[in-house]
């Protein structure tokens, strides 16, 4: 019997460690020294750098790569398990080597990179020596891809891109920049002429390719060849957010379920109201619900491959966002008046809900996909009848008993009886 939902002693270790670690030493850093992680000045890496290399010490550095790339190898389900703890601190995914956008740029660059391509791009990204940006959305609209217009001539040996990307996050820091072509992904320095950054909006750039000039072999993965790279890229990035938000809600819970106790209300404690306790039962209903989409399409890929979990991928981003909204409103409004604040995590969590339901594809769009890859396994019915019309479904039955029923009145009435039962019902 292979379904355990139970987690090994060795790797309940490491797990422990990781959640000690970030109480302890990026939770600190996230209040005091906030955005001192993602920093490139020399005092704020002098705080970071010491914690990534105890990360790197306890072998956990880049933790959704495989061995051979440089990270544990742990696999999707492990990772779904860390990421549990490391969605909750700000800091903990770049602490870890494991921070958006770079992830899925370095997953594009292990599938498609050539040696040499990996030799200049991977290795500084997974070592925080350089950082990237990935540019696919354009302004005119972001939800299908065939409206892009962002294309790459070739001229010698060279490619000439021309286009327009909005909302590429941390486009204007990146020293490298993934550009989505309509004929092919493409790595373009940040520096390179013709990179015109916008001045809005600030963290997510609205960029000008003007004539931008590359080598040919800035070309990532074959010719024409964006939208398959882009799926494995979005892919991956969708549920590692999954994972990170399972986090988020948890912490939301425990916010919820501390206050409910603490507070009192017409004699009682407000845990004793029934309508608090509806929040906290929901809440925790949904919560498992999403953990455990998650962890079960993780286990899918690890057991087959991304492509094959792209449904439960879909469906865990949608679920994500909608139990991310769900129950930080719950907390927020159980909080009462601190938690329409942003004194605590809980308002800034329920403002990232819509951000959740957009990027990496809007909950539209991946509805569409759940509901067309599970409308495969079915077929119209035959006939006037659906295959569960009771009437039609109990004369075929009945074909299976022809002899009893001709030979037994008394079960033929029997049958008869139960027939006409069923029939008054309606
Ligand atoms: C925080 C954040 C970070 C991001 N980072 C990046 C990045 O680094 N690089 C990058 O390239 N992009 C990035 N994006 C952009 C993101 O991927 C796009 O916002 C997303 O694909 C939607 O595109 P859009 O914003 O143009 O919305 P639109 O495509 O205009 O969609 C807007 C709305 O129209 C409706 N709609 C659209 N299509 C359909 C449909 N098929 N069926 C039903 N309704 C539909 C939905 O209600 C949808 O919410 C980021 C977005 C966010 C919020």
């Amino acid at each position: 019997m292979a379904w355990d939902f139970s987690t090994e002693p060795e790797f309940q270790e490491q797990l422990d460690w990781v959640e000690q670690f970030c109480r302890d030493e990026i939770e600190p850093l996230d209040l005091v020294f906030p955005g001192a992680a993602y920093s490139r000045d020399p005092k704020a890496r002098a705080l970071a750098d010491p914690l990534k290399q105890q990360v790197k010490d306890h072998g956990l550095w880049a933790l959704f790569l495989d061995k051979d790339l440089g990270g544990p190898g742990f696999g999707q389900l492990k990772l779904a398990l860390l990421n549990e703890i490391l969605g909750r601190y700000r800091s903990a995914p770049v602490i870890f080597g494991t921070a958006a956008p770079d992830t899925g740029n370095m997953e594009m660059l292990a599938a498609y990179g050539t040696e040499e391509q990996k030799r200049r791009w991977l290795y500084p990204l997974m070592n925080q020596e350089i950082f990237s940006a990935y540019s696919m959305t354009e302004p005119q609209g972001g939800s299908d891809p065939s409206l892009f217009l962002t294309h790459a001539t070739r001229d010698g040996e060279e490619w000439v891109i021309t286009g327009e990307k909005w909302f590429t996050s941390a486009g204007a820091r990146a020293d490298i920049i993934f550009v989505m072509c309509t004929n092919g992904m493409f790595v373009v320095p940040g520096d390179a002429p013709g990179v015109e950054i916008m001045e809005y909006p600030a963290l997510h750039n609205h960029i000008r390719y003007n004539d931008v000039r590359v080598p040919a072999d800035h070309l990532l993965g074959p010719e024409d060849g964006a939208k398959v790279l882009a799926q494995r890229r979005l892919g991956g990035g969708r549920i590692h957010h999954a994972m990170r938000t399972v986090a988020q809600v948890k912490l939301a819970f425990d916010i919820m379920c501390e206050r409910a106790l603490s507070r009192e209300s017409h004699g009682k404690t407000i845990a004793e109201h029934q309508m608090v306790q509806e929040a906290i039962a929901d809440s925790y209903a949904e919560i498992n619900m999403l953990r455990l989409l998650v962890l079960w399409t993780a286990w899918t890929i690890d057991n087959s491959s991304t492509r094959e979990a792209r449904t439960q991928i879909a469906a865990c981003k949608y679920t994500a966002a909608k139990v991310l909204r769900e129950v930080s409103y719950r907390a927020m409004h159980i909080m009462g008046s601190l938690g329409t604040t942003n004194l605590t995590p809980l308002q800034a969590m329920w403002a990232s809900a819509p951000t959740m339901a957009v990027m990496d594809g809007v909950d539209e769009v991946h509805k569409v996909t759940v509901s067309r890859n599970v409308l495969k396994g079915y077929e119209p019915h035959a006939g006037l009848w659906p295959t569960e019309y009771i009437p039609a479904k109990r004369e075929e039955a009945r074909k299976k008993y022809a002899s009893l029923l001709a030979a037994d009145p008394d079960l033929a009435a029997w049958a008869d009886h139960a027939a006409r039962a069923t029939a008054r019902g309606h």
